[in-house]
C-alpha cells in the first residue's frame, strides 16, 4: 500500500514525458498481463501530458504498433477511461482519425487535507476536472483526535456518497495531516501546529468510513501542493519547482527534474523550522527560532492585529479573515501593511536561501502567501533579484492559481495515480461502479 503511494506522488507529469518515450515502461520478466497493463497505462499518461490525439497518432509516439494501439484503446474504452471525440487533424497524412481523450466519467480520486482551522476536500476525475469541493472551518487544536477523525470521516462520506450517486468509482483517498508522516505506518509521527504524536490516522479513518472506504494513503501537505501547482505548470515546460505553504506551519513541496523529492524518510521540505528568527521564539517542534515563527499565519495575525480582533476568531473561515485584513491594507491601513512588510522581509531572507540551495525555475507561493500575491510579489521578487548572483539563478515568483484547495487537488492527483499505474484496476464498464 505504502510502495503504491511513493510511488504515485512521483510520477509527475514530466515523468510521464520522459516514460512516454520508451515502448515497454518495465524492465525484466514481465506477463502478458502486466505488459499489457503497463501499456495502457503508458497511453493514459500520454493523453494526460499531450492532450488527445488519433489512435495513429498515439501509436507514433509511444511506439506501440497500430494493431497493438487498437486493441489497448478499445480494452481502456471499455473501463469507461477513454472515449472517442473529434476529428484530429493534426500531424496526420491523409485521412484524419477520431481523437482518443481521457474520459472523466467514471472514476476520480479524493484529496483531504485536515489544517490547524479548516478541513478541505477535493474530488478530480481522470481527465484532471475538480469535480467536488470543500472547505469547512474547525479549530482543530482544540479538539480530541477523535472528533477531528469523526469531522473528517462524516465530510468524506458525504463527499464520496455523491460521488458514487453520480456513478463514478473512488479509486482512492489521500489524506494530508499537517506533521510528519511515517508512511509505513500509516501514521502521523509529529504534527507539531496541533500537539499530534503517533496517531494512526489510515486505520482510524478507514474504521470511521466503513467498509465502503476507498484505499487510504497519507502525504504531506506542501508536498501536494507541489504535485498540484506542477499539474498546472508542467505544461510550460517547467521541471524544477518550488511549492512554499503558507499556513500556520510553513513548508516546502520540492519537484525537481520533474520529481517529487522526498528525502529518505519523507522528511524533505522541513524549511518552515530553518533557524532564521534572530529573535528566538519557541516553535511548536522544540526547537527556538524557526522561520514559520516569524512568516507563517499566526505570525502574520499576531503583527496585523492585537489578541481580541476579529480576524483571531477560529471560528470564522479563514478565507473571511483574510479577507478582512486585505480589505483593511487596500485601505490603508498602516498596521495591516506594515505586518506585510515584515512578512516579506522574512519571506525574502529564507527564499533565497532556497534558491540557492534547490536551483527551481518557479516558486509558488500557496496558503495566505496567494491571499496577499498582490502586496508580496512585487517587492519578494525584488529582494530575491538582489541576491541572484548570475541569470542562471533566477527563479520566477507566482502565486498559487490553486487557493486554499492545492494541497487536497494534489491528494485527489495522487490517488489517480493508482489508475494511471495499473488501469485494470477499474473494471470494464458493463459491471457498475463500486458503491
Ligand atoms: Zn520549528
Amino acid at each position: 500500500m505504502t510502495s503504491t503511494t511513493r510511488s504515485a506522488a512521483t510520477s509527475t507529469p514530466s515523468q510521464s514525458r520522459r516514460a512516454a518515450a520508451r515502448p515497454a515502461p518495465r524492465a525484466g520478466r514481465v506477463d502478458q498481463a502486466q505488459m499489457r497493463s503497463a501499456n495502457m497505462g503508458l497511453i493514459l499518461r500520454h493523453l494526460r501530458a499531450h492532450g488527445g490525439r488519433s489512435r495513429a497518432r498515439l501509436a507514433a509516439e509511444t511506439g506501440l504498433s497500430k494493431a497493438t494501439m487498437s486493441s489497448l484503446i478499445g480494452d481502456l474504452a471499455e473501463r469507461g477511461l477513454v472515449r472517442e471525440g473529434q476529428l484530429d487533424r493534426a500531424g496526420t497524412v491523409g485521412r484524419p482519425g477520431l481523437t482518443v481523450d481521457l474520459d472523466g466519467r467514471r472514476v476520480c480520486g479524493v484529496g483531504v487535507e485536515i489544517n490547524v482551522d479548516y478541513i478541505s476536500l477535493a474530488a478530480v476525475d481522470l481527465a484532471g476536472s475538480v469535480i467536488r469541493e470543500s472547505a469547512t472551518p474547525i479549530d482543530v487544536p482544540r479538539l480530541s483526535v477523535e472528533a477531528v477523525l469523526d469531522r473528517v470521516a462524516s465530510l468524506v462520506n458525504r463527499m464520496l456518497d455523491s460521488i458514487r450517486e453520480a456513478g463514478l468509482m473512488v479509486i482512492g483517498l489521500t489524506v494530508s495531516p499537517p506533521g510528519v508522516i511515517d508512511y509505513d505506518a500509516g501514521a502521523v509521527r509529529f504534527a507539531p501546529n496541533l500537539g499530534w504524536r503517533s496517531i494512526p490516522i489510515v486505520s482510524e479513518l478507514s474504521h470511521r468510513i466503513g467498509p465502503d472506504a476507498p484505499p487510504i494513503h497519507l502525504e504531506n501537505d506542501a508536498k501536494l501542493g507541489a504535485v498540484a501547482e506542477y499539474a498546472t505548470h508542467a505544461s510550460d515546460g517547467v521541471d524544477d519547482l518550488l511549492y512554499l505553504s503558507g499556513d500556520v506551519g510553513v513548508g516546502a513541496g520540492i519537484i525537481a527534474e520533474g520529481q517529487l523529492i522526498r528525502g529518505w524518510s519523507g522528511f524533505s521540505g522541513e524549511v518552515g523550522h530553518l533557524p532564521l528568527d534572530p529573535e528566538g521564539r519557541q516553535c511548536g517542534c522544540g526547537r527556538t527560532g524557526c522561520w514559520e515563527t516569524i512568516v507563517g499565519l499566526a505570525a502574520f495575525l499576531r503583527l496585523a492585529a492585537s489578541e481580541d480582533d476579529e480576524v483571531h476568531d477560529p471560528s470564522r473561515p479563514l478565507e473571511d479573515r483574510l479577507h478582512t485584513l486585505h480589505a483593511r491594507a487596500d485601505a490603508g491601513d498602516e498596521r495591516t501593511l506594515q505586518a506585510l512588510r515584515t512578512i516579506t522581509d522574512h519571506l525574502g531572507r529564507g527564499l533565497s536561501i532556497l534558491v540557492d540551495v534547490l536551483n527551481p525555475r518557479v516558486i509558488v507561493l500557496g496558503g495566505y502567501f496567494a491571499f496577499f500575491g498582490d502586496y508580496l510579489l512585487e517587492p519578494l521578487g525584488a529582494a530575491l533579484e538582489a541576491r541572484r548572483m548570475d541569470e542562471g539563478s533566477g527563479a520566477r515568483l507566482v502565486v498559487s492559481r490553486l487557493g486554499m484547495s492545492s494541497t487536497a487537488r494534489g491528494g485527489a492527483i495522487v490517488a489517480l495515480e493508482t489508475v494511471f499505474d495499473d488501469p485494470t484496476l477499474v473494471g470494464t464498464a458493463h459491471i457498475s461502479p463500486r458503491g
